[in-house]
C-alpha cells in the first residue's frame, strides 16, 4: 500500500490556484489540472488514477475487474472509493473536507472517502466500512484509517447548526461557541463500526490555519483541492 496527502505547492497552476491543483471544475485552466494530476501519478508510481465527481453524499464506490476505470467512459459521482486492484490510485480532492485513507492489511483492500459536514453527518465513513465488510469481507479490527488535514474544531465555524447539523451530533459543538469537531466524529464514526481507536491516525492540521500549505474554500472562496491519495502495490 501506499499513499499521499500532497500538500498544494509542486505544481504549474497560477494565481489563486497555486500550485497543485487537481481540481477540475474550480476555474483552473484544463491543461495545468492535467499536468498536477499526471505529476501526483508519476509520484504515486502508478499509471492509473480515478478521480471522482463528488457531490457531498454518501455513495460508495466499488472498483473491480468488471467496473474497471479503464474501460470507463462516463464519470463516477460518488464521495468513496474501494478496491482490492494493485496499481490504481484511488483519489479525493479537498479544501476543508476530510479526505480518509483506509486500509485492511489483511484483505488488501484501500479506501478513499470524502466526507465535508454534510459527508459527515450522513456518516459516510460508517458508510464505506460497512462496503468493505460486505464486499470484501474486511474486519473493522484489521482496517487503519488516516484523516487528512480538512477544517478544525479552531475555524468550523456553524452559526446555522441548528437547521444543518442534527441534534444527535450537537455533542461535538465546543460548549462556548457554534464551532464543530468533525475530526472526533469522524473517529467515533470509526470505532462505532468496530475500528481500534489505535489504527485511527489524524493529522490535525487545519487547513483555514494554513492555506500557505494546503487550500481552504473557507478561507480562499477560489481556490484549487489538494489530493489525498492511496493505492495498493502491484
Ligand atoms: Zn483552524
Amino acid at each position: 500500500m501506499s499513499h499521499g496527502i500532497f500538500s498544494r505547492s509542486g505544481g504549474v497552476s497560477s494565481h489563486c490556484f497555486d500550485s497543485l491543483n487537481v481540481g477540475l471544475s474550480v476555474g483552473d485552466g484544463p491543461a495545468a489540472v492535467a499536468e498536477n494530476r499526471h505529476r501526483i501519478l508519476s509520484r504515486m508510481g502508478t499509471r492509473k488514477a480515478v478521480f471522482l465527481n463528488q457531490v457531498h453524499g454518501k455513495t460508495i464506490h466499488v472498483l473491480n475487474q468488471i467496473s474497471n476505470p479503464a474501460k470507463r467512459q462516463t464519470p463516477i459521482i460518488a464521495d468513496g472509493l474501494v478496491t482490492d486492484m494493485p496499481g490504481i490510485s484511488l483519489v479525493i480532492q479537498v479544501a476543508d473536507c476530510q479526505g480518509i485513507l483506509l486500509f485492511d492489511p489483511d484483505k488488501k483492500v484501500v479506501a478513499n472517502v470524502h466526507s465535508g459536514w454534510r459527508g459527515s453527518v450522513q456518516n459516510i465513513i460508517g458508510n464505506c466500512i460497512d462496503v468493505m465488510k460486505v464486499r470484501f469481507k474486511c474486519q473493522p479490527g484489521h482496517i487503519r484509517a488516516g484523516i487528512s488535514p480538512s477544517l478544525g474544531p479552531c475555524c468550523a465555524e456553524f452559526t446555522n447548526y441548528k437547521d444543518e447539523i442534527p441534534k444527535a451530533l450537537w455533542s461535538y459543538k465546543l460548549s462556548e461557541k457554534p464551532y464543530f469537531d468533525f475530526w472526533k466524529m469522524s473517529c467515533d464514526q470509526m470505532i462505532e463500526k468496530g475500528m481500534k481507536k489505535e489504527n485511527i491516525e489524524r493529522m490535525n492540521i487545519c487547513t483555514q490555519c494554513n492555506t500557505e500549505q494546503f487550500y481552504s474554500y473557507r478561507r480562499e472562496k477560489k481556490t484549487g483541492r489538494f489530493a489525498c491519495v492511496i493505492s495498493l502495490k502491484k
